[in-house]
């Protein structure tokens, strides 16, 4: 058998390495947002995973301990809705715990809609949460309801991310799905909400993620395009990169009003720096958000496979792993065709968003 330890972190056939894991820890969600779950498919007849399908937060921990053990470094906690998750401030706590091969602690992240964050942020915060996302699609309760479809009133998501900044994550990062016609009225009136507040704004490119929102190219606000309404606005300047790979584009207003970003999947795909795995809610892992097959971790793990070959079960398929979707359907888009997607691909709030 191959030893694993020589070959950490552990790199795909295009020689990228296995850093990040994203974990959905529920199918289930509090909101039907058009663009992930809309609310035709996932109506009082979907059926979503029954409990025993679930991996437990012990199943969670051990699988995350294999990832770790190949070179994953951050895990990031979604889902579905995380918060929906009951005690997920214990499965927080459990990955905190966690550290590198080389005795680095993990970095554990959460995106959330930040619906029942006010009365959550505190408990996150002391399990050992190191950073938190909020999606948020637009400040007006009429934009909010036609994209999350949904009566959540916004100021719930703002009490939110107040509550979220009170205890002490910094910076939160809040981000934006922007579709045409529907939501781009909305980009102007956040970028002013959220200018020095100490909060990241991030826009995000509408994807054509899943198989049920009905995704159309024309539809797609590109992140040049946003840039360029924001700068008709505000001067802004591109400011450089946290770490190589980062999937957002940091750009900082130029009279010190803070920062936004920008993430261009559609139109600047960045496959090339893909270093994601991501974990459903059911133990299958997928090497990318538009694959259509998963391979099964559950079974083995629950018909008691030991530690160092879950870890090879999970290296196996990283070793072979050549997914470049976006950079494919860029490179179609571009010369006019259309990539034709092989299959039925998988659904966000299952696969982890
Ligand atoms: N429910 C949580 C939330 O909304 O933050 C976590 C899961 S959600 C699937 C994770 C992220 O995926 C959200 O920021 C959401 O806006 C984004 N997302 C979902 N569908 C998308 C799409 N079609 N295009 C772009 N982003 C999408
Ligand atoms: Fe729920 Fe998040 Fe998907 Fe919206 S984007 S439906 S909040 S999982
Ligand atoms: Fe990564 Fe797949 Fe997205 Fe490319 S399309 S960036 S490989 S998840």
């Amino acid at each position: 058998m191959t030893d694993l330890s020589k070959i950490i972190p552990i790199t795909d056939t295009l020689q990228r390495p296995l850093s990040d894991l994203r974990i959905s820890v529920t199918d289930r969600c509090n909101l039907r947002c058009t663009y992930c779950m809309p609310r035709e498919v996932f109506d009082k007849n979907h059926v979503f995973l029954p409990r025993a399908e679930l991996l437990s937060f012990e199943e969670i921990e051990r699988l995350a301990k294999s990832f770790i053990g190949l070179g994953v470094q951050k895990i990031r906690l979604t889902g579905g809705e995380p918060l929906l998750r009951r005690n997920i401030e214990q499965l927080i706590a459990m990955l905190a715990k966690l550290s590198t091969p080389a005795g680095k602690p993990v970095e554990i992240t959460l995106t959330t809609n930040a619906v029942l964050l006010s009365r959550q942020a505190q408990s996150l915060k002391d399990a050992g949460l190191a950073r938190l996302s909020v999606s948020l699609d637009g400040l007006s309760d009429e934009t909010f309801s036609r994209m999350s479809d949904s009566a959540v009133p916004v100021k719930t998501v703002l009490d939110g991310i107040a509550a979220a900044q009170r205890v002490g994550f910094a910076p939160v990062k809040v981000n934006m799905v922007v579709k045409r016609g529907v939501n781009d009225h909305e980009i102007i009136p956040m970028a002013e909400h959220f200018r020095n507040s100490g909060i990241v704004l991030r826009f995000i490119e509408y994807m054509d993620v899943g198989s049920t929102n009905g995704w159309r190219m024309d539809e797609v606000v590109t992140a040049r395009e946003i840039l360029e309404r924001i700068a008709a606005h505000y001067p802004i300047r591109q400011v450089d990169p946290n770490y190589t790979g980062e999937v957002a584009e940091r750009w900082g207003y130029a009279d010190g009003g803070g920062e936004i970003g920008v993430i261009a999947s559609i139109t600047q795909a960045f496959c090339q720096t893909c270093t994601r795995a991501r974990l459903s809610t059911d133990g299958k892992l997928y090497t990318c958000l538009f694959a259509t097959h998963g391979a099964d971790l559950r079974s083995p793990l629950r018909e008691g496979a030991t530690g160092p070959a879950l870890t090879k079960l999970i290296a196996d398929h990283w070793l072979q792993r050549n997914d470049r979707y976006s950079q494919l359907r860029q490179a179609a888009t571009e010369s006019g065709s259309t990539v034709a997607p092989s299959t039925k691909k998988i659904e966000m709030s299952y696969i982890g968003g």
